[in-house]
């Protein structure tokens, strides 16, 4: 990335800011103290994404600085990163009253904004925290109990990442088991932040020689030794798709 394009994104992620601190989509614009964007370093190849501002960061305009914040920079310490070193949001920028579950029409109302903020920032992994965030990013309904430490690809727009789900830092504080998955999942986290993303070109091709092979022209690949050198690519990809871990 150039200085002139890194600048354009502090710049739009400024304007994105803005626009966030002055929303009123949901009524959730009535109770809070102030919207809670998120912060970090707007380059970073890691992004997490939790739940929703609680009692602290509604009233300090941070994400995560209460409990659950503080273990969440202890995880990041045993993988040797700092918060300012990676970005940290949110699904919804403002508190719901009572720390209560976001409801479906505020996260409607809110997800532009973090599309928004993943299209400029573009991580290489996003670490969903919790179950909110984890169906949101995944598109699914599959629980964090049963997907949690196992990288997705997702792509929002033209950006394609992985999506690394993982329990709620709030949700482990007092269980210790959950705390133990927690800290074991994190740890993975820097060789998945250096795995290059299956390439989507080569995989479309793959398929198309698998579609191929599979008809009637199967003999004729097989003929003119195609389908070694085929089926040699398909291993690589297939070592280099998810469930790595
Ligand atoms: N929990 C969250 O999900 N987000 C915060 O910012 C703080 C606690």
């Amino acid at each position: 990335m150039s200085g002139g394009e890194a600048n354009d994104v502090v710049d739009r992620l400024a304007a994105l800011r803005r626009e966030v601190e002055a929303c009123t989509r949901c009524p959730l614009h009535e109770t809070r103290t102030q919207a809670v964007f998120g912060e970090g370093d707007p380059h970073s190849r890691l992004m997490f994404v939790g739940e929703a501002p609680g009692y602290h960061e509604d009233r300090q305009g941070r994400p995560f600085v209460g409990a659950a914040g503080k273990l969440l920079e202890e995880l990041l310490g045993s993988i040797e990163l700092t918060r300012e070193q990676v970005f940290i949001a949110n699904v919804l920028k403002s508190r719901p009253p009572e720390n209560r579950d976001p409801r479906p029409g505020e996260i409607d109302a809110c997800r532009p904004y973090l599309e928004a903020q993943i299209a400029l920032i573009r991580p290489v992994v996003i670490c969903s925290l919790g179950n909110f965030a984890t169906k949101l990013l995944s598109g699914s309904q599959r629980g964090i109990t049963k997907v949690h430490g196992v990288p997705q690809e997702q792509e929002i727009g033209d950006h394609r990442f992985y999506l690394y789900p993982i329990y709620h830092p709030a949700a482990a504080l007092y269980t210790p088991r959950m705390l133990d998955t927690l800290r074991a999942d994190v740890f993975r986290l820097p060789q998945l932040m250096t795995t290059p993303l299956p390439d989507v070109a080569r995989d479309e091709g793959i398929e198309r020689v698998e579609a191929a092979a599979s008809s009637a022209s199967t003999a004729r690949l097989r003929a003119d030794g195609r389908e070694a050198a085929d089926g040699s690519a398909w291993q690589a990809s297939s070592d280099s798709q998810l469930g790595l871990f």
